[in-house]
């Protein structure tokens, strides 16, 4: 079994950018990410903390400030130095790896970044149906039922990061870093991910001016 993880060429028009923060000052506040997210369900507040916490954990080292909220009716945009919608697709909870019918797949999708003519979109998709089912695969191999939910949390907190990371990049690239890599296999599931070195520099230059800096435009 090999989970697959791409950035997909759809193109949507939903109208939803980074929101820049107009006249940032040069101070060392973090940089604030709004995460917005979306389900098809009403989520568990237990998973969307969990989800939150482990998310967090992997990007502390890049001091980014993530503020995420669960786009409802009435819910206000905040404004933030960048923005990333990310739907979050089908039943997005751990009993959902047990309910799983088995459907060996080579390759399984599980979350993508929109790119319009060549743009990558501050737009995720992320498939919990794809990463519930990648989840219960493990059943059949060398995973006891009591490490699923853990497995599950883990893993979809690093699509969440891998595609994270192409939206807040911008980039549709990939590397063979834990987070950035394409192609997951079954191993990868049951590690714990890190963002590179380099990975944690692109990042904190997210709402940082620009190191060549302009005095003055004639
Ligand atoms: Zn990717």
């Amino acid at each position: 079994m090999i989970a697959r993880i791409a950035a997909a060429a759809l193109v949507v028009s939903m109208g939803l950018g980074a929101q820049p923060v107009a006249n940032r000052s040069e101070d060392l506040k973090p940089a604030t990410v709004g995460v917005t997210l979306t389900f098809d369900g009403k989520p568990s507040r237990g998973f969307v903390k969990s989800l939150r916490q482990e998310v967090a954990s992997l990007f502390r080292p890049t001091g980014l400030d993530l503020r995420w909220q669960i786009l409802e009716r009435g819910t206000k945009p905040g404004v933030y130095d960048r923005a990333v919608v990310l739907r979050m697709k089908g039943r997005c909870n751990a009993s959902a790896v047990y309910d799983a019918t088995r459907e060996p797949q080579a390759r399984r999708t599980l979350g993508e970044t929109i790119i319009s003519d060549g743009e990558v979109l501050p737009i995720v998709v992320v498939n919990c149906d794809e990463i519930a089912r990648a989840v219960s695969d493990l059943r059949f191999q060398a995973v006891g039922p009591l490490a699923l939910p853990n497995v599950h949390l883990r893993l979809t907190a690093r699509v969440v990061a891998h595609e994270l990371l192409h939206a807040l990049l911008k980039n549709p690239d990939h590397q063979e870093t834990d987070c950035a890599k394409a192609l997951l296999r079954p191993a990868d599931l049951l590690s714990v991910a890190r963002l590179s070195a380099g990975e944690v520099a692109e990042l904190q230059k997210i709402g940082r001016p620009s190191s060549v800096g302009i005095l003055a435009e004639r």
